[in-house]
């Protein structure tokens, strides 16, 4: 069904969104009245968390769908309500820029595959959504940032949590000052990673769990905290004789200082199940845990000598809000919430943190 809406609610729902008002003249006069068009690139597993999460989007539709499996396609083209002519493979998938149903490319590859696919969107002449971590390196990054700069395309990173109720809570909380001055910000993030898949693999996954799972514990010290490190310590624990590790790191803790004096300590691995972060401040703490799970997060809040569940409001689940944000962005012309240039800060940390675990010494950034 394709949603109608005016030029004035789609303004006010700009402003809904946390977005600053847009004047009227800054969002796309030519098709102000439908729902944008996504084509998934990628048909794994997070794809499969993605896809079903449309039907709950207000301003956001699949249109397109890219495997290489041509079976695969049409089985999900039939189940998602996608044309055949709207089914590609990666080697036709250039041939997208002459499909005027698709405005944005959500790249849902493995990570070392992300830079290729948001340069082939952006010279297709479409938006596009790339899934965490950004890039294998800062440099691919930086790449990726002028590539839809040059030809006009918004670039917006898959950081789902930043539009999770529990964690926009839990922001709200810290940033208000509800638990005093930020301190000490402890953020664990990990899973027992099974062998013979991607992840493993350097070519195709940049690194180990830091760049898969640890980004999670470095996002929310980022964004609990709204401060940049200045210096990054960390220690790495692989065992190298593990035919899972031969490639790419297993552990690796870290810490991060930030200009207030606010201090993190984060946890990295593929050898264990952690989920979940605490920000203690003067006057109290919150944490969550899990805290960036793919649903029931769920919040406790400590002051006064007390710890008591905290509620978390009740709002768009985090997938189609993801979705929805950036179709808004277009529409308005403002600029998304976590944009390239925020999986370009986290590829630069991440590459400060792998050096201070190599020199065995802390980085200043
Ligand atoms: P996956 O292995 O389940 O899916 C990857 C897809 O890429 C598959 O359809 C596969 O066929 C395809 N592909 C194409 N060329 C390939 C190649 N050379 N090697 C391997 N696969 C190839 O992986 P996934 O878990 O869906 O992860 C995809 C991306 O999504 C990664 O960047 C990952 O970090 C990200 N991700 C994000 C979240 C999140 O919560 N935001 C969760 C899971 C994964």
């Amino acid at each position: 069904m394709t949603l109608r809406h005016s030029r004035r609610s789609v303004l006010a729902l700009g402003a809904a969104a946390g977005l600053a008002p847009m004047p009227a003249s800054a969002w796309s006069q030519e098709r102000p009245e439908r729902k944008l068009g996504y084509a998934i690139v990628g048909l794994g597993q997070y794809a499969d968390v993605i896809l079903p999460r449309f039907a709950e989007c207000r301003h956001s539709r699949v249109t397109a769908l890219v495997s290489g499996s041509p079976e695969k396609a049409r089985r999900y083209g039939a189940q998602y309500g996608v044309p055949d002519h709207g089914l590609y493979d990666y080697r036709t998938f250039d041939t997208i820029r002459d499909n005027p149903d698709v405005d944005i490319v959500y790249v849902i590859l493995p990570n070392g595959m992300h830079h290729e696919y948001t340069l082939r969107a952006a010279a297709a002449g479409k938006h596009v959504m790339c899934e965490k971590p950004m890039a294998n390196t800062a440099a691919e990054a930086q790449d990726m940032i002028r590539a839809c700069r040059d030809a006009d395309r918004k670039l917006m990173i898959g950081y789902r949590c930043r539009f999770e109720v529990g964690n926009k809570e839990a922001i709200r909380v810290v940033r208000e000052g509800e638990i005093g001055e930020a301190r000490i910000v402890t953020a664990d993030h990990g899973f027992p990673i099974s062998p013979n898949q991607w992840r493993l693999n350097r070519a195709l996954a940049g690194g180990g769990s830091l760049m898969d799972i640890g980004i999670y514990s470095l996002q929310a010290a980022r964004y609990l905290t709204g401060e940049e490190p200045v210096e990054v310590s960390a220690i790495e624990s692989t065992d190298r004789s593990d035919p899972r590790f031969a490639e790419v790191e297993d552990t690796i803790n870290f810490q991060l200082r930030f200009p207030s004096g606010a201090v993190a300590n984060c946890v990295s691995t593929y050898g264990s199940h952690h989920n979940r972060y605490r920000v203690t401040g003067t006057k109290g703490w919150i944490e969550a845990e899990p805290g960036t799970a793919y649903g029931d997060n769920t919040l406790r809040l400590h002051r006064e000598w007390q710890t008591r569940p905290h509620a978390v409001p009740t709002g768009q689940n985090q997938f189609s809000a993801q979705l929805d944000h950036l179709s808004i962005c277009v529409m308005t012309g403002a600029e998304p919430l976590v944009p390239g240039e925020e999986g370009l800060r986290d590829m630069r940390i991440i590459e400060a943190i792998y050096r201070a675990a190599r020199e065995g010494r802390s980085v200043m950034l």
